[in-house]
């Protein structure tokens, strides 16, 4: 089965061709760092113009790499949110017209299904159940995966995602923009012991996240003048470490049926810090430690197609008039954490 898989729903425009027994056939992706660059953020409306610049042409691109006309697939999958409105619909909508013209089933994939999924396209061995620690730039959440579409959440932040706390570390220290990696290349020459900031939660008897306090003390010690940037930067990475090992161990220890493996997802998972602390938990309770390779890690389309294979080997597609949705949660039944409802 050949599926093509389109992603808009935050600052990425991307394309790929993944079949259904794992193979990449073609993976195309525009970054659009330059756009917005000068703003120090994603700016929605920008986002939104350029996806509709560079959608159709990096579908071009997926399928001549691929060496498959339209005709070929077997379904046409896109991001359907949550995100930024408007790039969701320029991808949404694009499938849509693909859908139509060609008479292949739509697919209506939800973002952070095809990051939890996309561990599964480079390794066969995994299977569900299992733990998922989804990082990324809009969440930070602790899921039990038992199957396509079928999450539970046991633990999600209360305020900041870990991603959204990196970037606006970045931003405080003036170290550019995308922020992840900027803040990991400076805290390796940099000290994490030198500068004093807090540990949200930890050792709270509650499952959650938390990172605001984290952002606002990076902002302090920044603004002291005490700091050099770098021991800054690899503090707020320590303790950003030490949170997330915390929380784990809060809710892994109390788990009756653990699942036999930790899988680390989304843009955050790109962090070798954090992928080192997750390794080692994961081998204090005798669990698979899986990390996508690091191109998976961040949006891309391969992992929207994957998520697309998935759901049409379950018999799961869409009508063509599906809604783009800015909020959707993999688990919409769960109750909002401590009335936060992220
Ligand atoms: P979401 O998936 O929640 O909708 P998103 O799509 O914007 O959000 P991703 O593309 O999955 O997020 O991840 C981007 C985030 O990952 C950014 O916040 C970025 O700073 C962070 N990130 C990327 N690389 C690293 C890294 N090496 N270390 C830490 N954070 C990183
Ligand atoms: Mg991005
Ligand atoms: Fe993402």
């Amino acid at each position: 089965t050949l599926i093509l898989g389109l992603e808009s729903s935050c600052d990425e425009t991307a394309a790929a061709i993944v079949r259904s027994d794992r193979t990449i056939l073609s993976h195309a992706l525009a970054g659009q760092e330059d756009h917005h660059r000068a703003f120090g953020g994603v700016v929605p409306e920008i986002a939104a113009r350029a996806h509709s610049d560079l959608m159709m042409p990096l579908i071009e691109t997926a399928l001549a790499d691929a060496g498959v006309r339209l005709d070929d697939l077997d379904a046409i999958a896109a991001t359907a949110g949550p995100g930024l409105i408007g790039g969701v619909m320029v991808g949404l909508v694009t499938a849509k017209a693909l859908a139509m013209a060609s008479g292949k089933p739509l697919i209506a994939v939800n973002h952070l299904e095809g990051h939890a999924l996309s561990p599964r396209l480079v390794d066969p061995d995994l299977d569900f159940p299992y733990m998922l620690l989804l990082v990324s730039g809009g969440h930070c959440q602790l899921l039990r995966v038992r199957g396509v579409g079928q999450y539970d959440r046991l633990a999600t932040t209360i305020d900041d995602a870990v991603g959204e706390a990196f970037d606006k570390t970045a931003k405080i220290l003036g170290l550019g923009f995308p922020g992840g990696p900027a803040v990991e290349k400076a805290a390796l020459s940099g000290n994490g012991a030198a500068v004093p900031l807090p540990r949200p939660l930890k050792g709270a008897d509650e499952p959650h996240f938390s990172f605001a306090g984290l952002k606002s003390a990076v902002l302090r010690a920044h603004e002291s003048g005490q700091y050099r940037a770098e021991d800054i930067a690899a503090s707020f990475q320590a303790a950003v470490v030490e949170c997330l090992s915390d929380r784990l161990h809060y809710s892994l220890s109390r788990m009756d049926e653990r699942p036999t493996a930790l899988v680390v997802a989304g843009g955050v998972a790109a962090n070798m810090a954090i992928r080192a602390m997750l390794e080692q938990v994961a081998g204090q309770y005798a669990m698979r430690f899986c990390a996508p390779p690091l191109w998976l890690c961040t949006d891309n389309g391969a992992m929207i197609a994957w998520a697309g294979a998935e759901r049409f080997a379950a018999g799961l597609t869409d009508p063509l008039d599906v809604a783009a949705r800015p909020r959707w949660p993999l688990d919409p039944d769960a109750p909002a954490a401590r009335g936060a409802g992220v």
